[in-house]
């Protein structure tokens, strides 16, 4: 529905002549459009990532390497995927803002988020043409949720970057609603989230596209490994990754 797409953004528009927003993490006026949320001095205090980082996770790297580059994260991952980006660390303030909008209901972060993707320096290029696939919540999860944070993340990117030629497939689905992650540890991690994921019944990939699955936080890179073996089990045969921080 285009036509109801512009009339709520002529209204969002308006709102934000009349009610100004407020910064989510300095509380001031936020008048630095594009950003909605997110004032200067916030965005300076996001760990935002810069190369040299793991061709296969995105984590950076201090100083200047030669040769190949993967870091301790992903020695003993073995991924089932190509290479991966990230656009911060998931510390402070971006952990902060992470917990807002998976926890705290705060949607309306989306589009900032995506933004600080869509603004990382080679990180549309890594996306670009590709087909993105969210990781998905157990049903019964994003049912508590009311939503799946990775995919909103996704969504406002596909709009962000409409000369990237991204496509949202929403084709994985969580078979098991592993026990949470958090309190794993690494092996513990890799066993408990597989074959938790399955292709969505009726879906059908486009083989001949690169994916790239997207989730909003890399912590050991269990949880998208998963996603990605199943991607290349149906036959997709160009798997990458990307996420929003990296844990
Ligand atoms: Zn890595």
């Amino acid at each position: 529905m285009p036509q109801l797409g512009f009339l709520s953004r002529v209204r969002e528009a308006c709102l934000d002549l009349l009610f100004p927003r407020d910064c989510m993490l300095t509380g001031v006026p936020v008048d630095n459009p594009p950003w909605r949320y997110l004032s200067p001095a916030a965005l300076q205090s996001l760990p935002r990532v810069q190369a040299p980082f793991c061709d296969t996770c995105g984590y950076p790297f201090s100083g200047m390497l030669a040769g190949a580059r993967r870091c301790s994260h992903c020695e003993e991952l073995d991924p089932a995927f190509g290479r991966g980006r990230t656009a911060m660390l998931a510390k402070g303030n971006a952990r902060s803002l992470i917990i807002d909008l998976k926890y705290h209901k705060a949607v309306w972060l989306a589009e900032d988020l995506a933004r600080l993707i869509a603004t990382t320096p080679g990180y549309p290029e890594h996306l670009r043409g590709a087909v993105l696939v969210p990781v998905p919540l157990h049903p019964r999860r994003e049912r508590w949720r009311g939503y799946n944070q990775s995919r909103l993340v996704l969504e406002k990117l596909v709009r962000l970057l409409p000369q990237d030629n991204l496509a949202l497939a929403d084709i994985l689905v969580r078979t098991r609603d592993t026990p949470t992650q958090t309190r794993l540890d690494r092996a513990h991690r890799a066993t408990n989230i597989k074959g938790a994921f399955a292709l969505r019944a009726g879906a059908v990939p486009d083989l001949a596209r690169r994916h790239v699955v997207f989730d909003d936080v890399f912590t050991t890179g269990a949880t998208l490994n998963a996603c990605c073996m199943v991607l290349a089990d149906a036959g997709v045969t160009t798997v990458d990754i990307a996420s929003l921080a990296h844990g």
